[in-house]
């Protein structure tokens, strides 16, 4: 198989669930090459395994059979600690849920996927500029409590970006949010992408949203239909 430095390769992924007596094939042999600066949206119905496929993607659930590759690492061949780095190092993660701490500023929560493994002592610094970026930087010491959905959408997508991923996966980012702003947070995350040449897979139910990305792709009965 051969690779620019920085794909994105799934090869035959599959992977079955079982429920009791019941066996669902939710991916069958799903492949899938992204190459460094591309987006994609897949959509699909609810159930057809959409969050499967990514969280497959982002090193957080193997698959049965098939092989991921980002760039030179294959985080299913790496061991606990190495699969832990791969995922919090060279991936990003913006979920629908936004995941923060209550109890902790807009500032802190954006530094937490720094607290692990050793830093340079610039993840402050890096978080104000991510923040700012986003549109923030008169939120720092706000909590997320104190934010309205869209913002608090922004700061999940600057913490996705603190450590410098070179996969940004996004699971219905948008899925809480009122139309307007959803269509805001979806071209803040496609200016961003643009902006530091990240791989973005983003993981929607609207075609409006999905139409902004360089490629649509669809997911059903466990097999992806790519656009090309
Ligand atoms: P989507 O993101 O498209 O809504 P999912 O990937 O969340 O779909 O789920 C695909 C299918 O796999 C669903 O039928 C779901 O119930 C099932 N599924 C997902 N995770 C598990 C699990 N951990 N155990 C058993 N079944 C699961």
């Amino acid at each position: 198989m051969q690779t620019a430095t920085m794909d994105l390769v799934a090869e035959k992924i599959c992977k079955r669930y079982r429920s009791g007596t019941k066996a669902v094939d939710v991916l069958r042999d799903v492949s899938l090459t992204l190459t460094a600066g591309e987006s994609a949206a897949i959509m699909g119905p609810s159930g057809c395994g959409k969050s499967t496929l990514l969280n497959v993607l982002g090193g957080l659930e193997p698959p049965d059979s098939g092989a991921v590759r980002l760039g030179d690492e294959a985080p299913y061949e790496l061991d606990d600690q190495g699969l832990a780095r791969f995922r919090n190092r060279r991936v990003g993660f913006v979920f629908q849920e936004h995941h923060l701490l209550p109890q902790c500023s807009v500032l802190e929560n954006v530094l937490i996927p720094t607290l692990v493994g050793g830093g340079d002592g610039a993840e402050p610094a890096r978080a104000m500029s991510l923040l700012e970026r986003v549109g923030l930087k008169d939120r720092l010491t706000h909590r997320p409590g104190e934010l309205s959905g869209g913002e608090r959408q922004r700061v999940a997508i600057a913490r996705s970006l603190i450590n410098g991923p070179t996969l940004l996966l996004a699971d219905e980012p948008t899925g809480n949010l009122d139309e307007a702003t959803a269509h805001r947070i979806a071209d803040l995350l496609k200016e961003i992408q643009a902006d530091t040449q990240t791989i973005l897979v983003v993981v929607t139910h609207s075609a409006e949203i999905a139409g902004r990305f360089g490629r649509q792709m669809s997911l059903a009965n466990g097999a992806l239909n790519t656009s090309r």
